[in-house]
């Protein structure tokens, strides 16, 4: 049902608020019939000459994530976009007599238009069907599927940053209706609603913001804590449905939401995992990537993607099986380096493996020989996977001697489940122990160093 209102979302609020005079949403339980149009402008890797297939297939899934029945798409090559209609007039016509016939509710268009350009094409295509782009519809699914507190803001706050620029565009009949009666009391009416609209969405855009720094604020303070814990910190980051929340419950046998879906999980989960050598490491799993993100999401979901920069490893999980992996691995780097986050380790995880040939499987693995080939749903390499995540940790990391009071019984915990422990013994000072511990750790323990000579350099047994 594509963009309906969904449940707590800004919209209800707004109408709570008195600014609900948009157009109604259609909440009907019958799928929309959709209509997709994509634009070849020949000028990025995934719209280039018989690629753009796949930028349709793409937002054909997520039009069915969110409800609706694809009917035809439609696809016109251009140098550029028409400044008035996004697509040509020939086009828009085709579209035009399309719609009649197959009897579609949304057209929905694959990159983002105008708010002029949306109000242009409903006013051609008339209502009652609706013109959406991706941005809308993509802000639609995560409005569905936003859980906790902070990601309802989030998507929030990324809707009314939508809306606001457009509502012209939906008062436009009440202006127009202005102009033209235009005596006495009428005067003025629509564009002083418009404006006060404007004023009430601009106000809930800044109780948001407000709101959102406050819980980032409260965030960072928890990062910082688990910093100082010195806990090694793992990010899942991939294309959404690539398995990132089946690798999260297979590794830490937790039961986060697993769909056949597009983003299925919005908000960050958190969970910890015990290293064999007795290490705890913390696994996040977070939001889907996907191109074209929304500009608006990327911002609003700022913090949210901080987890991701606060990671000290990423792992980039790709659908080993989907044939467009190349390009998805290619739009998740790109969000990383725009988020910042390019510089952190990274290792690709392989996942799906089970649904390749043997020969495919080869072939995956040879244009990703560092990558680490597992399926997170049948458990084979993630035992390969742990491994390789505990060398990652182990990496950088310094073999100290360390002498750590009784009366320190927290930091006596810490040296246990943080550190590789090679040998200790308690004597009378407290816990004298030869670790193996990472930066952070190091520079905890760094008081506690044993003066004495350490207990011996050898290389760990474990
Ligand atoms: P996320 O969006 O990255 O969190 O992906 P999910 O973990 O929700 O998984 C998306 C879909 O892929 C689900 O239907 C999973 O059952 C399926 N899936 C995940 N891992 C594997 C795997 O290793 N092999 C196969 N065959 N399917 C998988
Ligand atoms: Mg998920």
């Amino acid at each position: 049902m594509i963009w309906r209102a969904p449940q707590r979302s800004s919209w209800q609020t707004l109408r709570e608020e008195g600014v609900g005079r948009f157009k109604p949403f259609s909440t009907a339980p019958v799928p929309e019939r959709a209509i997709l149009v994509g634009v070849d402008l020949g000028n990025s890797e995934w719209s280039c000459a018989g690629l753009n297939v796949i930028d349709l297939a793409e937002l054909a899934r997520l039009a069915e994530t969110d409800g609706a029945e694809v009917v035809l798409t439609m696809v016109q090559r251009l140098d550029s976009p028409v400044p008035k209609t996004f697509i040509g007039k020939g086009k828009v016509e085709e579209l035009c007599s399309y719609v009649k016939n197959l009897d579609a509710d949304v057209v929905i268009f694959d990159d983002e238009l105008t708010p002029s350009q949306q109000a242009n094409l409903e006013k051609i295509v008339g209502e009652p069907v609706k013109i959406i782009d991706r941005t809308a519809l993509i802000l639609d699914i995560f409005g569905v599927h936003a859980k906790t507190h902070e990601g309802r803001l989030q998507v929030q706050l990324a809707q009314l940053q939508y809306v606001l620029p457009r509502l012209r565009g939906m008062w436009s009949h009440l202006v127009g209706e202005q102009t033209r009666g235009g005596i006495g009391s009428r005067f003025g009416q629509g564009e002083s609603q418009l404006e006060v609209d404007r004023r009430l969405v601009r106000a809930r855009i800044s109780t948001l913001r407000r709101e959102l720094d406050r819980l980032d604020k409260r965030r960072s303070v928890q990062s910082k804590a688990r910093w100082d814990s010195g806990v090694y910190r793992v990010a899942l980051v991939g294309y959404t449905n690539a398995g990132k929340s089946t690798l999260l419950n297979r590794l830490t046998g937790s039961d986060v939401y697993v769909q056949d879906e597009l983003f299925a999980t919005l908000d960050p989960t958190t969970r910890a995992l015990d290293l064999e050598e007795g290490r705890k490491i913390t696994i996040t799993d977070t939001v889907g990537f996907i191109q074209k993100l929304p500009t608006m999401l990327i911002e609003s979901f700022k913090s949210t993607l901080a987890e991701v920069r606060a990671a000290d490893l990423i792992l980039l999980v790709v659908d080993a099986s989907d044939p467009h992996r190349e390009l998805e691995i290619e739009a998740v780097r790109s969000v990383l380096s725009e988020i910042d986050a390019s510089e952190i380790r990274c290792v690709t995880v392989l996942n799906k493996c089970d649904l390749l040939s043997e020969e495919e499987r080869r072939e995956v693995l040879l244009a990703h020989p560092e990558a680490q080939p597992i399926s997170a749903l049948e458990g084979q390499g993630i035992r390969g996977l742990l491994y390789r995540i505990a060398k990652e940790a182990a990496q950088g990391s310094v073999t100290m001697s360390v002498l750590v009071p009784y009366e320190k019984g927290l930091l006596m915990k810490m040296v246990h489940e943080r550190c590789q422990v090679i040998r200790e013994s308690y004597v009378q000072g407290g816990l004298l122990a030869t670790v193996k511990a990472d930066k952070r750790m190091a520079a905890t323990l760094e008081p506690y160093r044993a003066v004495d000579e350490p207990l011996g350099d050898e290389p760990h047994n474990g």
